[in-house]
């Protein structure tokens, strides 16, 4: 079965969740509970799109019209009978809400209306498709409600009838059947086409109300493909009985065509407009203005009827800033474009002469301006240390798309200038790992210190191996006082020879492996001053002593008794035992030496651990000396 909170947060688009998530809030203030219910739980089921919302509330939906006006509704017409409102929100969404309600028929298409639940309300719909329910309330969030197993009959595409009386109680449902069935490409299922069949004959359809007559006429003009939905309708013979004068012989089918292409390159530019008002002067071309104007009037939405009439003005409002001043430059045309209403962008593109000024600049936004993206220099932009983690990232990303459209950043140079300030430092040098107070007593313990100690010492911190065990029981005491409390208790406890190793090599590791920490800046929105600099690598070198902190791993391995020389030659060849042990023997050596500290501490710190494989060397050239 379908993961129905996955599909409501992934199927439906970002301005349909908005319109839902504002619809709920103002029913649960008011103490309703709401429900997804008809096309969209059909839509989402069967995995299409969702064309509008319809929602159902246990209560009396009109009762919420003010508020959904408050959350960002347009109001656009309502239905008392089935106490039913029509609403425009943001990003061209459509939304019905309707109450909860039961019906009976004492006669045919004279339906009479009583409040009810949820259940009841799905009984008294068209096809079983669409007699499904999704809870939209806390708790039951994505429950899915299908008393009649609408799901099988979407999958197995077929429309089926939820009353056997269906289309004698309310004929509009014939008209339903074609025009679903048109457009969703489903089969009315064996039993539901015997009835439709028979509602022909019987000319059910004469008995058609006004309202729902209106409802449908209007519902054409909303389908993707209205003439292909016309021609059905009219071999079907249910025009005669919705607008006789209304047919696919009065349509300009180039024109739709030519909108349809239209509507799909808006869309590859990321613009998704809803044709339906521009779409319905070629859907009703050659049809008479009193006719027109006749359809209009029956229409539920009268909303609907302002943007037909509306359109034609946007879009020549749009054609003039397209091709004024303000919009002079490719990036502000783009900004124009992207930020004005997708239905008057897609108006004036279709209304543009062949040849005009607004055809021409379009084909550049089209074309021409989208190239400046593959100009961007992510390479360059990563060696200047801009890179997507930071903050503000995507915003550069954009400005320079614009700079690029513009052309002002033609030559390497000039993006390099461009970035410049927003290229973060770089990070400050690695922190050298070696004992903390050392320098105060370097000079003391080098004197004490064989001089093979150095060299052995010069070596593995060559190597990257930190964790030098050291011989001498005075100085490994002196570095465990200095060292930070936690560090002297871990000390303080005697190692075993085991965790004596463990302790030497994970710090060690994770010391060498880990860069200094270097919290990424955010990026200034506006080039600001550059940082300063970053330190030069040998500026780094000339640092003070490292945080003691760093020093712990050492410390575990001065209290730990120097391994026999026999025992040494199995020992890894990380273990330092053997320098130590010889340097105890050695002379004192010179005290400059003596002080790994001095070491470049960048490299060290950079330097990935060292695979045990390399240090032999390291172990054996004190052996030679001894
Ligand atoms: P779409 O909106 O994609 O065209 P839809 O099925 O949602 O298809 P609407 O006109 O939006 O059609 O109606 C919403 C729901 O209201 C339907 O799915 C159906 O459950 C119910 N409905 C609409 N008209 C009737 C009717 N004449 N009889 C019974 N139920 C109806
Ligand atoms: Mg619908």
């Amino acid at each position: 079965m379908a993961d129905y909170i996955y599909l409501l947060e992934n199927r439906l688009s970002a301005n349909q969740k908005d319109a839902l998530e504002k619809i709920r809030a103002v029913v649960r203030e008011r103490g309703m509970t709401l429900f997804l219910v008809g096309g969209a739980v059909r839509d989402l089921t069967a995995g299409t799109s969702v064309r509008d919302l319809d929602v159902a509330v246990q209560g009396n939906a009109l009762k919420l019209k003010k508020d959904i006006q408050k959350v960002g509704g347009t109001f656009s017409g309502e239905y008392e009978p089935t106490q039913s409102l029509f609403f425009d929100f943001p990003g061209s969404v459509r939304v019905e809400i309707s109450s909860t309600l039961g019906v009976t028929y004492p006669k045919p298409a004279k339906p009479v209306y009583k409040p009810a639940n949820i259940l009841e309300d799905l009984r008294r719909r068209d096809f079983t498709a669409n007699a499904m329910a999704l809870s939209l309330n806390e708790g039951s969030w994505g429950l899915l409600m299908d008393p009649l197993n609408g799901v099988a009959d979407i999958e197995n595409r077929e429309l089926r009838l939820v009353s056997n009386y269906g289309f004698i109680e309310d004929p509009s449902r014939l008209i339903r059947a074609a025009r679903l069935s048109a457009r969703l490409g489903w089969q009315l299922e064996e039993r539901t086409r015997a009835r439709y069949e028979t509602a022909k004959e019987e000319d059910y359809i004469a008995n058609l109300p006004a309202w729902y007559r209106g409802y449908e006429l209007e519902e054409i003009a909303y389908e993707e493909d209205g003439l292909r939905v016309l021609r059905h309708l009219e071999n079907e013979g249910w025009m005669k009985a919705l607008m006789p004068a209304w047919g696919p012989k009065v349509v300009n089918a180039t024109g739709l065509d030519d909108l349809r292409d239209k509507v799909g390159v808006l869309q590859l530019q990321g613009i998704f407009p809803d044709a339906s008002a521009i779409a319905f002067p070629l859907l009703t071309a050659k049809l008479p203005p009193k006719d027109v104007a006749t359809l209009k009037h029956s229409f539920p939405r009268q909303a609907f009827v302002e943007a037909i009439d509306g359109m034609e003005a946007q879009g020549k409002t749009l054609a003039t800033e397209f091709t004024g001043k303000s919009a002079a430059a490719p990036s502000a045309a783009w900004k124009l474009l992207h930020a004005a209403k997708p239905e008057a962008v897609l108006q004036m593109v279709f209304a543009a002469k062949s040849g005009s000024s607004v055809q021409n600049k379009f084909k550049a936004f089209t074309a021409e301006w989208p190239q400046a993206r593959l100009k961007i220099p992510y390479a360059l932009m990563l060696e200047m240390r801009i890179t997507p983690d930071l903050p503000g990232y995507d915003e550069l990303v954009e400005k320079l798309f614009f700079e690029l459209m513009d052309g002002k950043l033609s030559t390497v140079e000039e993006m390099k200038a461009y970035l410049e300030p927003y290229s973060p430092p770089a990070p400050p040098p690695p922190v050298n790992l070696r004992r903390p107070r050392a320098a105060k007593k370097e000079s003391k313990r080098a004197k004490k210190a064989a001089p093979v100690v150095e060299e052995a010492a010069d070596e593995l911190i060559a190597s990257g191996d930190v964790g030098i065990e050291i011989a001498d029981e005075n100085l490994a005491t002196e570095i465990n006082e200095a060292a930070p409390e936690p560090v002297k208790a871990a000390s303080a406890k005697k190692a075993t020879p085991a965790e004596a190793k463990a302790a030497e090599h994970a710090p060690a590791k994770k010391a060498a492996t880990t860069p200094a920490p270097s919290k990424k800046p955010a990026l200034p929105a506006t080039p600001a001053k550059k940082a300063a600099p970053a330190p030069p690598a040998k500026a780094a070198a000339k640092k003070p002593a490292p945080a003691p902190a760093k020093k712990a791993p050492a410390k575990p391995e001065a209290k730990k008794p120097v391994p026999a020389p026999a025992k040494k030659a199995a020992v890894p060849a990380k273990k330092a035992a053997p320098v130590k042990h010889a340097a105890a023997k050695k002379p004192a050596p010179p005290a400059k030496k003596a002080v790994p500290a001095k070491k470049p501490v960048a490299h060290k710190a950079t330097k990935p651990a060292p695979k045990p494989a390399k240090k032999a060397p390291a172990k054996k050239a004190p052996a030679k000396k001894r």
